[in-house]
């Protein structure tokens, strides 16, 4: 069968076993259209039984979790936990909270992490969890009981040597908490290495809070520095305005350039003289508030409500909130005000029209799996901490994961260079990503 024709016919296959999850036919299609090029030259990765095997989850796990609100009355929500890959390593990715949360939400960004983590070199497989479970407006205790009933059921599925969760959107430090009380408390076990994400008193490691954004902004800056650019003087634009955001406009303000635009899903905020970000982190971290509030702190800041930060004009733009943010449309109009590079700080916020805009444009354009793999590169970090029992330096930490960054950069940027793509991250990270994983699987043996 000509590969094209087995490409489809995996893809038709996806369709068929998985209906309705339309972000997961998505991610998949978008990485079995870019490895063509790798199966035509090595064709042992060719084969279908590798290729349908890796869009096939090896363990899918749905479950209750039942729980009490603070007036007493009682909801059931669903748990999720995708155990994707684990050819490389343990199943690592986070748990998403967050009301539009399905199996197919959690498949997608599970068969993205195997990719991503594969990105990083280090010794990590792809998973991801998530629950239906909507945080906002829930008291810290409401919070609290939530994790406890989630990880009543999923402390059986996880551990360190098997599936590693960590935090993701609606996931942050505190739930990663009494995520990890509960599992001490039901194991008696001190086992630091089965979540990551902690506070640094039991057992988290510095940089990991800041990691996926800056990570995001090192890439862009490496992608930058490809093209003789930099971020000294440039107007940047992020969206949203949780960890992913905070931590990338405070690494793109230490490299020079200034962030005018944020958001959330209301609306957004401009500052022209660039976000304050420890007011961002003290409306968002601290007292939990909407993005609005920046701009009834600050007088020359201005809030306009629904409508979307890409409408503002930058040279460079990072999608840091959540899938499918940025369609053609709004690609088109970033391009058309100057846009010179765009770093996926979430993961598939751009469609693939919107992808397509940016290549054909031939601005720098780096694809999620690459470009925000620095938080959970610095997770992987965390578990060897956690392992040797070790505490590194915030410098020391930062310096690896900048490495990290590079390493990934250079490895997506010598791939497509390899397969006659100079410049097309996209590619390049799908194929050296879909390499390292086929050749583990095959090694391991055919089960
Ligand atoms: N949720 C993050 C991601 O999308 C981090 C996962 C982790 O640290 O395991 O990569």
């Amino acid at each position: 069968m000509p590969l094209h024709e087995k490409l489809e016919s995996v893809y038709a296959d996806v369709l068929s076993r998985n209906p309705g999850e339309v972000e997961f036919h998505q991610a998949v299609r978008e990485v079995l259209e870019s490895i063509g090029p790798a199966l035509g030259k090595h064709p042992e990765y060719a084969d279908a039984r590798i290729i349908s095997r890796l869009c096939e989850p090896e363990r899918q796990i749905i479950f209750r979790v039942p729980w009490e609100d603070d007036a007493g009355g009682i909801h059931i929500n669903r748990g999720f936990r995708v155990e994707f890959n684990s050819a490389l390593g343990p199943f690592k990715g986070g748990l998403r909270f967050h009301p539009s949360v399905y199996l197919g939400t959690i498949k997608f960004l599970g068969f993205e992490q195997v990719f991503k983590n594969a990105l990083t070199g280090l010794p990590i497989g792809g998973g991801k969890g998530g629950s239906d479970f909507d945080p906002k407006g829930r008291s810290d205790r409401e919070i609290m009981r939530f994790c406890q009933s989630l990880m009543t059921e999923l402390y059986r599925h996880i551990g360190e040597y098997t599936d590693v969760p960590a935090g993701d959107i609606g996931v942050g430090g505190r739930e990663i908490g009494y995520l990890f009380g509960q599992y001490k408390r039901i194991t008696n076990r001190y086992e630091s290495g089965v979540l990551t994400g902690k506070g640094l008193l039991y057992g988290g490691a510095k940089v990991r809070t800041e990691a996926t954004g800056y990570g995001s902004a090192f890439f862009v800056n490496e992608m930058l520095a490809a093209r003789g650019e930099s971020f000294e003087g440039r107007t940047v634009v992020v969206s949203g305005s949780g960890n992913v955001a905070i931590y990338a406009i405070e690494k793109v303000h230490q490299l020079g350039g200034k962030v005018v635009a944020c958001s959330d899903s209301s609306g957004y905020i401009y500052d022209e003289k660039g976000i304050d970000v420890e007011l961002l982190k003290e409306i968002k971290e601290v007292r939990r508030e909407r993005i609005e509030a920046y701009a009834e702190r600050v007088a020359h800041a201005s809030y306009v409500p629904d409508r979307l930060v890409w409408e503002v004009p930058c040279e460079v733009a990072m999608p840091c909130a959540t899938q499918n943010e940025i369609t053609g449309k709004e690609a088109l109009a970033l391009v058309r005000n100057g846009c010179i590079a765009v770093g996926e700080g979430a993961n598939m916020p751009c469609t693939p029209e919107g992808v397509q805009a940016f290549l054909d444009a031939g601005i720098a354009f780096g694809p999620g799996k690459a470009a925000n793999a620095g938080g959970v590169a610095t997770s992987a970090l965390e578990m060897q901490q956690n392992a040797s029992r070790d505490s590194w330096s915030f410098e020391y930490s930062e310096q690896r994961l900048e490495q990290i960054m590079k390493d990934i950069h250079a490895r997506c940027s010598e791939t497509a260079e390899e397969y006659g793509m100079p410049g097309n991250y996209v590619a390049g990270s799908n194929i050296s990503a879909y390499t390292r994983v086929a050749e583990a699987m095959l090694s391991l043996g055919l089960i």
